[in-house]
């Protein structure tokens, strides 16, 4: 029996929030609020906490001044506080368990946790809603706030992809540890699998593993942000280059998830995907992974559209190895702000 075999669990809901570090906080913010809409919550130290028109809670994405790019943790949201306590309970047995977290803006307590190749994660149950300004207030009730008029505004967060040294090894911890179900995965001709995509409850993945080409493992490959809309993403397109930013890929489609989407660089020198149409959900208990292997892989990775860089493969955050990377960096430099800088 695998653990695929096991019967499913379902006491992690959601992937809540994000921390991203960024050696240049003014243009990464100039980056998600002007161009991409994103909204101002709070402040605390060297950190901002933005939200998307529509995600619920105080925030979903948290920038943290570093001299290097890369992610700070990766949050995910327990189904109840029982649920909760199961988890850090099977964390704990595993020995990767680092402790709880208090006083995170917007957040209850969370325990935090490494994956095998060292990455911070996060679990919590308590969340502070976002409430809106009576003049922000939709008439659509089922909508968090207004829509944005800044920009090309995203919804929400997405989906996490990290850059792993072992995915079979990530893959298994997560799947054990935390409930995430196997949707698709690419295995090489030898038989080492390169990349797994996995879910919470119907999206077709809340996270991915791909191999890390360059063997460090750990790192941040992109954290995704969805608008839910071919328009929008090709209008983002638009502003994004009209503004100097540097796409790496697309507007285009993967043939894995059958999500469109589209990679840049933030002024932090992060990789951000952008995604317009989400593919397929899953609601097939049953469901039997699909595996991509190498007579198919391109259709994997783009199903149309322009094919990746081969830096695709090996440019992460941080970015320790030299790469042949053009430059992620394209954009007009916003001044220094010296409050992010001491
Ligand atoms: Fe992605």
């Amino acid at each position: 029996m695998t653990q695929f075999d096991a019967e499913p669990m379902y006491d992690v809901a959601e992937f809540a929030s994000f921390e991203l570090f960024s050696p240049d906080v003014d243009g990464t913010l100039w980056f998600f609020k002007d161009l991409l809409g994103m909204i101002e919550t709070g402040r605390s130290g060297n950190s901002v906490y933005l939200r998307g028109w529509q995600d619920h809670y105080q925030h979903s994405l948290k920038v943290t001044y570093r001299e290097t790019p890369g992610m700070g943790f990766a949050g995910w949201r327990a189904m109840s506080a029982q649920a909760l306590d199961r988890r850090v309970a099977a964390i704990k047995e595993t020995g990767r368990g680092i402790g709880w977290v208090e006083g995170e803006y917007g957040m209850g307590p969370a325990y935090e946790f490494s994956l095998p190749d060292g990455s911070v994660q996060r679990i919590n149950w308590e969340v502070e809603y976002f409430k809106p300004a009576p003049s922000e207030i939709s008439i659509v009730q089922n909508r968090v706030q207004r829509r944005p008029l800044s920009g090309v505004p995203i919804k929400a967060l997405d989906h996490l992809n990290m850059m792993a040294k072992n995915v079979t090894t990530n893959k298994e911890f997560v799947a054990e540890v935390l409930g995430f179900k196997l949707s698709e995965n690419i295995v090489t001709s030898a038989n080492v699998e390169a990349g797994a995509w996995m879910r919470l409850q119907t999206r077709s993945h809340d996270v991915a593993f791909t191999k890390d080409a360059t063997g460090e493992g750990g790192r941040l490959h992109h954290v995704a942000f969805l608008f839910g809309n071919s328009q929008h993403l090709n209008d983002a397109a638009d502003v994004l280059t009209d503004h100097g930013l540097e796409i790496e890929a697309g507007p285009a489609h993967h043939g894995i998830s059958q999500a469109e989407f589209l990679y840049v660089f933030e002024p932090g020198g992060n990789r951000i995907e952008l995604v317009g149409t989400l593919g397929y959900d899953i609601h097939d208990p049953s469901w039997q992974p699909i595996t991509w292997r190498q007579d198919n892989l391109e259709t994997a990775i783009v199903w149309y559209g322009s094919p990746l860089p081969p830096e695709f493969d090996t440019y992460g955050t941080p970015n320790s190895i030299p790469t042949n990377y053009r430059t992620p960096n394209r954009y007009i430099q916003a001044e220094a702000n010296q409050l992010f800088r001491k």
